[in-house]
């Protein structure tokens, strides 16, 4: 059995009173670990820690700081296996995903904000008569940065990445579900020497400490990525406090095929924006709209190309889909399934569990799932499921799916699969989400803004977004006359 501990004060240390959560490995359905369940003793003394910190961090030079998450950076890339089996372990998901995935996006993470801090720069604006503006970028102090299971450490970093480059103290709080590579980030903060209480890892349920960090009065500013019911919680609280918040939420994305699209090209993607981490992530299209001339086409050759995908042990090379991350969202997305079944639509493949032989068989896997017919009353059409499984739609012209596409309460992401032009920009300008992907999904670009509209969030994630989030714009008018 594993243990994990807070990272306070520069140090590894057990919670006060000393409370701790089961942490599963969900592909063999057994606790490995024990995390932290933290209390307000513990959230003080990280509070007092970053306090203490803060000035001089602040003070240090950009160049300063970009040089410790430069070299944070090289050593997550040392230890790139151990992280990549962790978060495999941790999380369920595919060796070759946490491999190719999370951990390089975690390094690119730390590496573009390092780099991003010293190549920034701030306003100035003249007047006649010898006046002159100038708007400096102060931190914040100290932020919470919350963040979920999915992505654990890609998602931590995304935010602590920034939030320190700028010079800002932080409070993190990684997900109870998915904690372990959140202690090993802080083994290596330790090993690197980034100074003591400059970030404070303090692990525990959402509900409990989570809610304390919120509420704490020296956290400036909160930065959370997470399911939309609890970001609306949070919402609520930061706002009566008038601290600043961000928040990335939920997502019920469209994928729209026109016939006149690259086929092939969208055949294998659509397969990957489906299914990939088992459907676990918040850009997964689950809403796939089909232009009526090529339907029938399409549902036979992505029912085959899924049928190919192999659920197995995620630790296995062979593996394209590991377990579900947690028992809880395992029976959260059967129960879908089954208010699917009730509305009357059909599953054309899956729409069951999985069972998985030898090390697995106590796992949660799930097939991936494709649903026909489904109403577009129903809760299931409306809510994120969150998992493996997507519907299929018709549409005969440009302006129905623009109409289909926005008939959603989320509005985080999009994909337009056409080759005409005119098509792609008036459908990108007309519908209602934050990113819109044409030919391609999940493409990043660190630098572009990242967040939704409507209930996929608040604000904007990414390149100047965050920098900005994370600080405080200060005018100097100065009269030189
Ligand atoms: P969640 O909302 O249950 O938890 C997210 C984090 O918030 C966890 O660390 C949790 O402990 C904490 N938390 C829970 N209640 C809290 C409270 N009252 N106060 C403070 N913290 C609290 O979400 P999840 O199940 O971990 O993640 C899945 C959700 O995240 C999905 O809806 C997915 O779409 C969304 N997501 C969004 C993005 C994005 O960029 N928009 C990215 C990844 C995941």
């Amino acid at each position: 059995m594993k243990t994990i501990f807070n990272y306070i004060d520069g140090k590894l240390v057990k919670p006060k009173k000393a409370n701790y959560i089961d942490v599963f490995n969900p592909s063999r359905g057994k606790v490995y670990a024990k995390c932290p369940e933290s209390s307000s003793s513990d959230l003080t003394l990280a509070i007092k820690s970053s306090k203490k910190a803060l000035n001089s961090w602040k003070e240090l030079s950009n160049e300063k700081r970009s040089k410790i998450l430069f070299n944070i950076a090289n050593e997550i890339e040392k230890k790139h296996k151990e992280f990549a089996i962790a978060e495999t372990i941790d999380n369920g998901k595919p060796l070759n995903d946490s491999r190719s995935i999370d951990v390089p996006r975690a390094i690119n993470n730390l590496r573009f904000y390092a780099s991003a801090v010293i190549n920034d720069s701030s306003e100035s604006h003249s007047l006649p008569n010898n006046v002159i503006n100038y708007t400096l970028r102060d931190p914040l102090g100290i932020v919470a940065c919350i963040s979920p299971w999915n992505y654990p450490l890609h998602l931590l970093t995304w935010k602590i990445a920034p939030a320190l480059a700028i010079g800002n103290c932080v409070i993190a709080k990684p997900s109870e579900v998915t904690p372990m590579t959140a202690y090993l980030f802080s083994k290596v903060c330790i090993k690197v020497g980034l100074p003591k209480g400059v970030l404070n890892i303090v692990h525990g349920s959402g509900g409990n400490i989570g809610q304390e960090i919120v509420e704490h009065p020296d956290i400036k500013a909160v930065s959370f990525t997470g399911g939309t019911k609890t970001g609306k919680i949070i919402s609520k609280t930061a706002s009566s406090l008038l601290k600043k918040v961000s928040l990335e939420l939920g997502g019920k994305n469209p994928i729209i095929v026109f016939d006149d699209c690259n086929y092939e090209e969208m055949l294998k993607t659509t397969i990957k924006s489906s299914f990939g981490n088992q459907g676990q992530i918040c850009l997964c299209g689950e809403r796939i709209f089909i232009q009526d001339s090529i339907y029938t086409k399409f549902k036979k050759d992505f029912v085959k190309e899924a049928k190919k995908l192999k659920i197995g042990d995620p630790l296995k090379s062979t593996t394209n889909q590991g377990s579900i991350v947690s028992k809880a969202h395992y029976h959260k997305i059967l129960s879908y399934f089954n208010a699917v079944k009730d509305s009357g639509a059909k599953f054309i493949i899956g729409g069951r569990s999985k069972k998985v032989r030898g090390d697995c068989s106590d796992g949660w896997f799930i097939e991936p799932s494709i649903v026909e017919d489904l109403s577009r009353k129903t809760k299931c059409y409306k809510e994120e499921a969150f998992g493996p499984v997507v519907s299929l739609h018709k549409f005969k012209t440009r302006d129905e799916v623009i109409q289909l596409a926005n008939e959603t309460n989320y509005g985080l992401s999009a994909s337009i699969w056409t080759s005409n032009l005119k098509t792609a920009h008036k459908v990108a300008q007309m519908i209602d989400f934050g990113i819109v992907w044409v030919n391609t999904w999940n493409l990043r670009d660190l630098r572009t803004p990242f967040g939704g509209m409507k209930d996929s969030g608040l604000g904007r994630e990414g390149g100047k977004e965050s920098i900005r989030f994370f600080s405080e714009p200060k005018n100097v008018c100065i009269n030189y006359s």
